[in-house]
């Protein structure tokens, strides 16, 4: 993939919770059309640095630019440039998926085809079931189908795939990559590090607070290799999770 433009530029990035240091002074950018991993375990800041970006929250201190809008003075012209998953409350029970649909497209001032953002997401069968009707993956997709409203630049997933079966999230890493082919630059976060070698292109490892890597993954693999580890037990032409998804297919399902 050919590298393009700084879209994200983050520098010395501070939060505080009263006095305690949730993010601790971090920096890093993000290229155009890439597919950006925030990686790291809980409490490591990840969701309250996304969340800063997403001009959600407060920062204490530090330079965030985003398509060249400074985010200390050009909230709205971001605000109008990404897309955001919702938290799944803000999806109203009596709605069906075309009525909530175009319910945020109102919200952005857009007019939308609806079922176009159903099949995107493979979802035109529940075009008038409500979000609550819908199994894990389906909601999932449902709520980046939302994302995709204001035909945004950069959208930002948080934990997407956190408690999908297998064959959920491989359909919404199919859905990932091919949001990214339609040149949307993509941030998320997960805990699943074969997602992130697959789908991301770089990832930042965070702990604590700061970020202490940051390269492709195969960089990363292949520097930790270079050091002489090894892992402890020859791995097998297959694992588990092999076997689960040749048992049960991965695209005949309806996750
Ligand atoms: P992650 O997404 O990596 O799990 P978070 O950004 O959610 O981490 O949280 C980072 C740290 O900041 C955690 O220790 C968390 O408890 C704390 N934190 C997050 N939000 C708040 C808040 N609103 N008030 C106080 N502390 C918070
Ligand atoms: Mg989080």
């Amino acid at each position: 993939m050919n590298k393009g433009e700084i879209i994200i530029s983050v520098k010395d990035l501070k939060k505080n919770y009263g006095s305690f240091e949730a993010v601790k002074g971090i920096s890093f950018d993000v290229y155009e059309g890439e597919i950006f991993g925030l990686l790291g375990p809980n409490g490591a800041g990840k969701s309250t640095t996304l969340e800063i970006i997403e001009t959600l929250r407060e920062k204490s201190s530090g330079q965030v630019m985003v398509n060249g809008f400074n985010l200390d003075k050009e909230k709205e012209k971001i605000k109008q440039i990404i897309g955001v998953q919702l938290q799944t409350s803000g999806f109203y029970p009596g709605l069906n998926l075309v009525e909530l649909l175009v319910l945020f497209a109102g919200l952005y001032n857009q007019t939308i085809q609806p079922m176009e953002f159903l099949k995107m997401v493979n979802l035109e069968d529940k075009a008038k079931n409500k979000f609550k009707e819908m199994s894990g993956g389906q909601k999932q997709r449902f709520s980046i189908a939302t994302t995709l409203i204001n035909k945004p630049k950069i959208i930002f997933l948080d934990e997407p795939t956190t408690g999908l079966d297998p064959q959920a999230r491989r359909n919404l890493w199919d859905l990932i990559k091919n949001i990214r082919q339609n040149g949307t630059t993509v941030i998320l976060t997960t805990h699943y590090m074969d997602e992130a070698e697959q789908l991301c292109d770089r990832i930042a490892i965070m702990d604590e607070g700061k970020i202490i890597q940051l390269d492709s993954p195969d960089k990363m693999i292949d520097d930790l290799v270079a050091t002489g580890f090894e892992r402890p037990k020859q791995v097998k032409a297959a694992n588990l999770e092999d076997v689960f998804i040749h048992l049960t297919g991965k695209d005949i399902r309806e996750d």
